[in-house]
């Protein structure tokens, strides 16, 4: 399958913010510009949005749920959001290479949940659900205080509000759309803040939404920046009433200290240090070829990502030769060509921090079979070789962090108990994959590891109606299926008397 032609001259070529339903430039003025992180080219500028933006973002985010009909029109909203799912739908073609050319992602993910699936159900799911959801049910009556006197009750479900939506780099539209379907379904309004490394894919949107669909003004507002602070508005603001946000555990942790003051509703989906849990009944060689590619998919740069290949001590050395070998058959390079299957880290930045993890694995002791550095062929760009550590102690900070990068390391284990210990053995608990022959004991394994999903045996647990996010400091609440619509909504207990028996 061969990449479609697209015209260059529409990529990147909205600039402008959406704030309360109008494209706008900065407030200041000023612009930013979006690099292509396999070439380091200048795609484009983008409005740099100021606190100010921000400020003036909420406030219509506010007005919009406050004022409008938009928290309790049910059948308008599942309107809407269809509207831009057309849209969305019209625009695919520019959105996946966009998102090559700003993200560095190869095409074959933007086929997957870069971009394909994600405009699969990412709105369309959420807006089926808004009929199914329960908005309303009865508990049953009470005599509460057994005075006689009962008190019919009923849940009632509602949305939380103003919710601030603080999106990453590494699948920006895919994360946007997962919660901007949910968020918009259960009738908030929000303000969304892209990353500054990949704006385009937001801008695109906030075209369509103003130009495309009946969204009134203020339910949406997308305010791009380049300085990371701004997003601490939406964390600080009495205004908003929501945070749901996706990143780094760090950042994590700074929003929901900012956060505190105001006791914001959080939704924190965060980093996460996987495991792929290969036990002594499976296809070693196969799982550790197959460890490889969930390794060093979109270079490594997924939260989900296993990145701790755990063998058993007697196949050790089988697993690393299979693993050398998916590597050495890896082709990486430029992500617009659809037989690469890798290309560069999103950043300078990012690079420096993937190569300083490998140099301090070096120097903890570990084994670099392969890769280890940037690529020779591959000048420009921010390549990283796909990079294979052996003699890895869980103990290691190579073990232990989450690097972002197409970092693969092997640890070995003696028996499932073992296993299971050095799984859990992590302040991270978001993924993980198991291989095993007997289906009925990767369960009973995968019932033991402390982690908000796993795939057995290369099975794919994602998608829009299941939810996704972390134990322990991978994060707070999830995104997707039923538990995320819930996230977004408020939960209100109403009761009214009523005779013994009448209800
Ligand atoms: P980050 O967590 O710092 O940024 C994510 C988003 O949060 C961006 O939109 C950013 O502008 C915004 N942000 C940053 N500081 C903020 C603040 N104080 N208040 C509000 N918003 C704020 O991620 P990064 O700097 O792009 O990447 C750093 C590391 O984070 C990566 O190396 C990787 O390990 C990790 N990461 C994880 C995920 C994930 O999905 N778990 C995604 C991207 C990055």
């Amino acid at each position: 399958m061969s990449a479609p032609a697209v015209d260059a001259a529409s990529l990147g070529s909205e600039r402008r913010l959406l704030i309360d339903g109008e494209l706008v430039e900065a407030s200041g003025g000023g612009a930013f510009d979006n690099l292509n992180p396999a070439t380091e080219e200048v795609l484009g500028v983008v409005a740099d949005g100021t606190r100010e933006d921000m400020e003036r973002a909420v406030a219509a985010a506010r007005r919009a749920f406050d004022t409008t009909s938009w928290s309790t029109d049910a059948d308008f909203r599942r309107r809407c959001l269809l509207q831009l799912q057309a849209a969305l739908e019209e625009e695919q073609e520019l959105f996946r290479s966009e998102l090559v050319a700003e993200v560095g992602c190869p095409m074959l993910t933007t086929w997957g949940p870069q971009l394909d699936i994600p405009l699969k159900d990412a709105l369309t799911w959420p807006a089926e659900m808004i009929d199914q959801f329960v908005w309303r049910r009865s508990i049953g009556p009470r005599d509460a205080f057994g005075l006689g006197s009962f008190t019919e009750r009923e849940v009632w479900k509602e949305p939380v509000g103003v919710v601030g939506v603080i999106v990453p780099w590494n699948f920006p539209l895919e994360i946007t759309l997962n919660k901007l379907g949910p968020v918009l379904a259960m009738g908030n309004t929000c303000v969304v803040k892209p990353a500054p490394d990949t704006p385009f894919n937001a801008t695109r949107l906030g075209r369509l939404i103003a130009e495309r669909t009946d969204i009134p003004p203020g339910v949406v507002n997308i305010v791009a920046s380049s300085d990371h602070l701004v997003g601490e508005v939406l964390s600080t603001s009495p205004s908003v009433d929501m945070v749901a946000f996706t990143g780094s555990t760090a950042t994590g942790r700074r929003i929901m200290a900012a956060a505190a003051p105001t006791l914001k509703r959080v939704f924190l989906e965060l980093g996460g240090k996987s495991v792929n849990l290969v036990l002594d009944d499976a296809d070693v060689p196969a799982a550790a070829g197959g460890a490889v590619l969930a390794s060093c998919f979109h270079a490594g740069q997924g939260c989900a990502i296993p990145t701790r290949l755990l063998v058993p001590r007697s196949r050790y050395e089988e697993a690393v030769e299979a693993a050398a070998a998916g590597i050495a058959g890896l082709a990486y390079g430029d992500p617009s060509d659809p037989s690469n299957f890798m290309g560069p880290v999103v950043s300078a930045r990012q690079r420096e921090r993937v190569l300083g993890y490998i140099a301090t694995g070096r120097d903890e002791g570990a084994r670099v079979v392969c890769g280890g550095g940037v690529p020779e062929h591959l000048p420009r760009g921010y390549f990283v070789e796909p990079t294979l550590f052996a003699d890895v102690e869980n103990s290691m900070t190579i073990a232990r962090e989450e690097i972002f990068g197409p970092v693969l390391v092997v640890i070995g284990y003696e028996g499932d108990d073992e296993a299971v210990r050095i799984a859990n053995d992590n302040d991270y608990g978001l993924s993980g994959m198991i291989s095993s022959g007997d289906l009925d004991r990767a369960r009973s394994v995968a019932a033991r590891i402390r982690t908000g999903s796993l795939g057995i045996n290369g099975g794919i647990w994602y998608g829009a109606d299941a939810p996704f996010g972390g134990y322990k400091q991978s994060g707070i609440g999830r995104q997707c299926g039923i538990e995320g619509l819930e996230i977004f909504t408020e939960t209100k207990t109403v009761g009214w008397p009523v005779a013994p028996g009448e209800n």
